[in-house]
């Protein structure tokens, strides 16, 4: 599909200065950019390297021993999936769990008893492999054990058994006039609410309020304290909650970029009045957007609606209208954004071209954001207790977990773009995974040595299931834009 078509006005008005957001950057700034990028890391083992023809790629600037950590990467922007926030209170910034077990516990069940169930998001993506089986954090053996003691108590199904507890029981557990015993050595951030006045976001210090505040959430904010239209953000909220919460990743990468642009602004304007310059023309304008654009032009992208994968349920020969309705689903989310934060300065950030190659690029190269959960944690920390203790503790936490039933365990779920994770190629033998460990307690991206890895070679990971047959992974890489000839493919190769 091309631009002419596009049922954007914009797409047409702006066209020069889309493309020059949407070229590719100079050999030069990309390189600058990316090692400034790992000096902030500190992760001083890596090096990033780009070629024109191959494009970018990660490789080791020392040795590392197997299941050495390489990267902790810092999200560009992440969110939790609408359908996990029932389950997980997570501070909107960081991806902490906050408040505290009873909080937690006591949350889920009271929205669940007031009907807001969690449907689990099974369309899980590239990595859910690896981001699984960090969040595991118990053998299949204890799991089975817990959930064999859960089902010898008879009971069937979790919402009846929630019914059990006490409406009373429940707020007096999420206002902390009950207490659980043992869950002092589980302690959690406090619960610091929005600045703008949402019920929405909820942050673990005023740290992470502010600096999301002021790098995002001020446009996106619907309290009484939004710098935009609350009940038109809103109104795009639900949509995106409706139908694919991609877009509020999208929303979140075009206010990052406005409320940047308006920063360079601000700081141009006093060093204009400063130096008796003369004030801002279009250009000088337009290159303070290109300076906020700068980190999302560094990412690999393409139109949504040309690289997402065609669905099994679609009839190949229907793709075309296919893809031509996923156009239009953005085209509709992006009118209404428009409706609630449209600046005119930065009017190409709201062209259907720049926002399908946004939501694109989280396509080809989004984490699953995965933070495991304390209510975990605490419930196998009581089930290893010694008698009589265990049996002691468990006259209290015992309803509780019976009421949870397997969903006890749910992590925070989300997903997230890493600067530096999406640098990385992929290989069906790769060199390194993204795996959380049992200190990894936030959103950020980890990613250890999975063999190890010598002095200047390439940090590969794989962005499939590498256990897959060669035509499976085949086919599924072609979704992703590439043949895969990595030496386990070159080998298998009929
Ligand atoms: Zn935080
Ligand atoms: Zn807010
Ligand atoms: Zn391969």
């Amino acid at each position: 599909m091309d631009s002419s078509s596009s049922p954007c006005p914009l797409d047409r008005e702006l066209s020069s200065q889309i493309a020059a957001l949407l070229a590719s950057p100079s050999s030069q700034s990309i390189q600058d950019f990316h090692d400034e990028l790992i000096r902030l890391r500190e992760c001083h083992g890596l090096k990033l390297k780009y070629d024109k023809e191959v494009g970018k790629g990660v490789y080791a600037n020392k040795e590392f021993k197997e299941g050495e950590l390489i990267l902790k990467d810092q999200m560009l922007v992440a969110a939790q999936h609408s359908s996990n926030k029932v389950d997980c209170l997570v501070c909107s910034k960081c991806f902490r769990f906050i408040g505290s077990i009873e909080l937690q516990i006591g949350r889920k069940l009271y929205l669940q008893s007031c009907g807001l169930s969690s449907k689990r998001d099974c369309t899980y993506k590239a990595f859910s492999c690896a981001s699984e089986e960090g969040c595991a954090e118990f053998s299949e053996d204890e799991e089975n054990d817990i959930m064999e003691n859960y089902n010898d108590l008879g009971s069937s199904s979790s919402n009846l058994k929630t019914h059990t507890l006490s409406e009373e029981m429940l707020k007096s557990l999420i206002n902390g006039d009950l207490s659980l015993p043992y869950t002092k050595n589980f302690g959690l951030p406090p619960v610091i609410k929005c600045p703008g006045g949402c019920e929405e976001e909820h942050y673990c210090s005023k740290l992470c309020a502010d600096s999301d505040w002021e790098s995002v959430h001020s446009l996106l904010c619907t309290g009484q304290s939004s710098a935009s239209s609350p009940a038109a953000m809103v109104k795009f909220l639900e949509h995106a909650n409706g139908t694919n919460d991609i877009f509020i990743l999208a929303a979140k990468m075009i206010s990052f970029t406005i409320l940047k642009y308006r920063k360079l602004k601000q700081l141009h304007f006093e060093d204009c009045k400063l130096h008796n310059k003369l004030g801002e023309t279009d250009d000088s304008r337009f290159l303070m957007l290109l300076e906020a654009w700068k980190p999302i032009s560094m990412g690999f992208k393409k139109r949504w609606w040309d690289c997402i994968a065609l669905p099994d349920d679609v009839d190949p020969c229907n793709e075309a209208s296919f893809r031509a309705q996923i156009r239009d689903l953005a085209f509709t989310s992006l009118q209404l954004l428009k409706d609630a934060i449209f600046d005119n300065e930065c009017a190409p950030l709201f062209s259907l071209e720049v926002y399908g190659h946004i939501i694109g690029m989280f396509e080809l190269n989004n984490l699953d954001l995965v933070v495991a959960s304390p209510v975990e944690d605490y419930f196998i920390y009581i089930d290893e207790f010694p008698s009589p203790e265990k049996e002691e503790a468990e006259i209290h936490t015992r309803p509780f977990l019976d009421s949870l039933g397997d969903e006890y365990s749910v992590c925070c779920q989300g997903t997230a773009f890493f600067p530096l994770q999406s640098c990385m190629n992929h290989s069906c033998a790769p060199s390194a995974k993204a795996f959380k460990r049992d200190e990894d307690r936030d959103g950020q991206a980890v990613i250890l040595a999975c063999r190890p890895i010598s002095l200047g070679e390439e940090v590969t990971i794989s962005y499939i299931d590498e256990d897959l047959p060669y035509e499976e992974r085949q086919a599924q890489l072609a979704d992703y834009g590439f043949k895969c000839r990595c030496p386990k493919c070159s080998e298998e190769e009929p």
